[in-house]
């Protein structure tokens, strides 16, 4: 959730201006938020994941497309797929900002990805080290 802040409300606004572009004029977007915790040091994913703060809303029969921010070892979104399929969803899309494909534990299928980038930890743009840098308008690498 916190991840993808930034990355969401411009996604959001775009997929605004897409509509009107394309002359869309039913309008059912809903946006919904889920925090996801995953166990581990401040730098990598152990795979245990737990819903933290969980949809408000139920998504059977709903679109859904998932809006994250970086997919690393692939093993918090392995979890939220498996999750939401029990939910009964019409579909489920993923969207990922950044994929760090050289530390893929898990597959997963991104339908929709901005960057591929090498496996370096990056802040900034609602990515965090220990909570801080979220704030930050650009992403770079977080050196030692
Ligand atoms: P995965 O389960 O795919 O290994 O990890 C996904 C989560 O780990 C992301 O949603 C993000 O919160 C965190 N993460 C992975 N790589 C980075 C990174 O380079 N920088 C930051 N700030 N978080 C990362």
């Amino acid at each position: 959730l916190k991840g993808s802040f930034m990355w969401f409300a411009d996604l959001a606004r775009a997929i605004h201006d897409g509509q009107k572009t394309l002359g869309l004029r039913r309008d059912n977007v809903t946006c919904e938020f889920l925090a996801l915790q995953s166990y581990g040091d401040e730098t990598q994913t152990s795979g245990v994941v737990q819903i933290v703060a969980d949809l408000t809303r139920p998504v059977e029969g709903r679109h859904v497309l998932i809006v994250e921010d970086i997919v690393d070892t692939g093993l918090t979104m392995a979890y939220l797929l498996e999750n939401l399929a029990t939910r009964r969803p019409a579909s489920v899309k993923l969207c990922s900002l950044l994929h760090k494909p050289a530390r893929t534990k898990k597959q997963i299928k991104i339908d929709y990805l901005g960057f591929t980038i090498d496996d370096l930890f990056v802040v900034g743009y609602g990515l965090d080290y220990a909570q801080r840098y979220r704030h930050l308008p650009m992403i770079g690498v977080l050196e030692p």
